[in-house]
Parts: C-alpha cells; structure tokens; sequence
C-alpha cells in the first residue's frame, strides 16, 4: 500500500512530478513566514462574529444565499470608500479565498489549450492554479532589480498570445509594487495580441504606499481587480477573497461557481470583520510603519532590501539563502525561502517579533563578517 506514489496514479500528465504548496507550518516562537497579519481579531469583533454565526446558525438547515448579495453589497462599499471608485454589488464577486476567485476566472477564461502569465519571481499560486485548471503557465520576466520591464513584457504578451495575464502588485514575494502605467500598458498589449483577461491581484494594497488601481475598471471590461481578507483584515482564516470588475466578469465567473460555494457561516463571519473595518485598518498603519521599520533596520545591518509596499520585505543577499534561513530558525525566527536565490522574505510581525527577528540578523550579518 505505502510503495503506491501519486504518480503511480492515473493522475493528469500536468500533474506528474509536481509539488503541493507547501510553506512549512513549524511550532518556533516567531512565526513571519505567510504574510498573515500578526494581530488576532480584536474582542468586540469576536464577539459580533459569534452574534451574526449563532444568527446563521438558526438557518443552516437552509443553503446559504447562493448569490451572498448582503455580503457583496458591503465589500462593495467598502471599495468604494477606500477608493474613491465607485463599485456596486454587480461589480462584486466573492469566494472562499482569493485563491477560489482565481481559481474560478482560470476556469472561465483559461482552461485546456489556454494559456496564462505572469512575471515571475511572483505568486506561485497563479502558475499552481493554472495547472490545476488545464492552463498552460507561462513564465514572464522580470528584471534583476524585480521590476516589470514594459518593453519586454509587452512583448512577451504579444508573442505568446496569453489569455490571462496576471500582474501583482504589490507583488508577492518582492513586495514592490507596479505602476499604474505598467498596468496599462500591458493591458493594452493583451488587448491587442488575443484580447485577453487581465488579473490585477492587489492581495496587499491596504499596505501600500499608492492607490489602488480599482479606478482602472473605467471602461475597461477584460480587467479584473482581485482582493482578499486574509492578509490586510486579519482574517486569514475565514478564507474570503473577491474580485471587481465588469458585472460581465461576475456573470461569467457564475458559469463555473459551484452553488453555494459560499457557506452561510462565512458569509456571516465576513459581514461581521466588515462592520468593523475601521479597526482593523488602524492595525494596518501599524504593520505599514513596523514594515518601514524593518525595511530601515535591514538597510542599516547592511542587507539589500527590495522597496516594499506589502506587509513583508524580501531581503539579501545571501551567497546560500536556504542556509541563511536554517540559521534564522535556529535562533526562533522562521522567514520564508522562496527559492529565489540570494533572498529570504520576512513578514512584518507585532515590535517585538521583529525585534526578535532584527537580532537574529543582525547576529548573522556579525557571523558572516567574522
Ligand atoms: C496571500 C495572497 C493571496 C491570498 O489568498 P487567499 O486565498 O485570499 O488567502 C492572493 N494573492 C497573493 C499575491 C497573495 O500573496
């Protein structure tokens, strides 16, 4: 029995010979690897979330609102006051996790002789899900500095033709993010080699430094802006991601979803982080300077930092990152190895766990001068 492998399956080809995501869940004391927000829910949230789920909980004998219209109604207004865009429930779709949303624009826009990209080092998930979904991935380039050069995406889009693009900002794992004129530009080449979907996955923007690129959705139905609860609303665990685009977009995306996806109890725990957004959005400008903090005292130690504009840095260089990681653990710390050579990430924690992790560094740094 335990000599069978998944490729002793009649797995699909694709998934021959592939890895599951995996960043490693390790009991240490300090915990900075997933971009997770540091800062459990505060009470009076908690609370309102046990209220509404006891609520819901008089219904589950009923399926969930298939449509989750009171939740999109209020993402919808939280967009529009945290843009300045206007953004209404037909513009609005959610699922379980962006990751879900992704999944589900693959399904209706990729799919088996398509093709997506993305310019990598960037979220691994859009190339996993892609493969998941019988869409063949396409690697775009960055350039060493991990920025998008227009020129020569561009031009990778117009030779390959792809029908989803894929373009994060700010991006994960480099924490930089793209200009607005990079978006546009390439969503003009898309549009002029297939026309094709482009995917803006702003899974950080609370985060960042400039604006949202909702304004963008203006006249422009083959793009598609995805967010999600896990990262900036400290919710990593509800598992409630969602788009805005063209009501186009969100009347397709409905031809895949399964029906009542979106369960009653996480419509209602979502409902609840929602009326308390100003909360959590007070806990954002805390990480925002703590990331400044730590963009500054790396600087200082005398790393390499990639300007961020996430909720992480990514940091170097190491002559062996994945050996730089290890010593990093052992002192209690565990950041994230990419697998981009020469860099580790680290995600902004509460002060005390990035002093934590600026000592482990700094002690290193001391030990490879020595
Ligand atoms: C974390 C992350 C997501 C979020 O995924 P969820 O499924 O919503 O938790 C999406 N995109 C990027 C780039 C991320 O880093």
């Amino acid at each position: 029995m335990s000599d069978v492998r998944i490729d002793d399956l009649p797995v699909r080809a694709e998934l021959r010979g592939k890895s599951p995501y995996g960043a490693p869940q390790l009991d240490v004391p300090v915990r900075l690897n997933t971009n997770e927000n540091p800062y459990p829910l505060p009470e009076p949230l908690v609370e309102r979330i046990a209220e509404r789920v006891r609520e819901a909980a008089r219904n589950l004998n009923r399926y969930p609102d298939r449509d989750a219209v009171e939740l999109r109604t209020q993402l919808a207004k939280y967009l529009t006051d945290t843009s300045g865009h206007e953004v209404g429930l037909a513009n609005v779709w959610a699922a379980n996790g962006s990751n879900e949303v992704i999944q589900q624009l693959l399904q209706t826009f990729g799919g088996p002789g398509r093709t997506a990209i993305g310019f990598e080092p960037s979220y691994s998930m859009h190339g996993l899900i892609s493969r998941g979904t019988g869409t063949g991935w396409i690697s775009g380039p960055r350039g060493d500095d991990f920025t998008i050069d227009v020129e020569v995406a561009a031009k990778a889009i117009a030779e390959h033709r792809p029908d989803v693009v894929f373009i994060t900002t700010p991006n994960n794992p480099t924490g930089n993010a793209v200009p607005r004129e990079t978006v546009l530009a390439l969503y003009e080449a898309a549009q002029a080699a297939k026309p094709s979907m482009v995917v803006v996955d702003e899974a950080y923007i609370e985060f960042s430094h400039g604006d949202s690129l909702l304004p963008l959705l203006e006249g422009r139905p083959n793009l598609v802006v995805s967010r999600t609860m896990s990262k900036a609303f400290g919710a990593a665990g509800l598992r409630l991601g969602y788009l805005a685009a063209h009501p186009a977009v969100v009347d397709a995306v409905q031809l895949v979803r399964l029906p009542y996806h979106l369960s009653a109890v996480t419509q209602a725990t979502a409902l609840a982080a929602l009326e308390h957004t100003d909360v959590l959005l007070k806990y954002v400008e805390q990480l925002k300077s703590e990331r400044d903090r730590l963009v500054a005292e790396l600087r200082a130690a005398g790393y390499e930092v990639v300007e961020s504009d996430a909720n992480f840095v990514q940091f170097g260089r190491f002559e062996d990152s994945h050996t730089a990681w290890q010593k990093i653990l052992d002192r209690g710390v565990l950041v994230r190895d990419n697998g981009i050579p020469g860099w580790l990430r680290v995600s902004a924690g509460t002060p005390d766990e990035n002093d934590a992790f600026l000592d482990a560094v700094r002690e290193l740094k001391k030990e490879q001068s020595a």
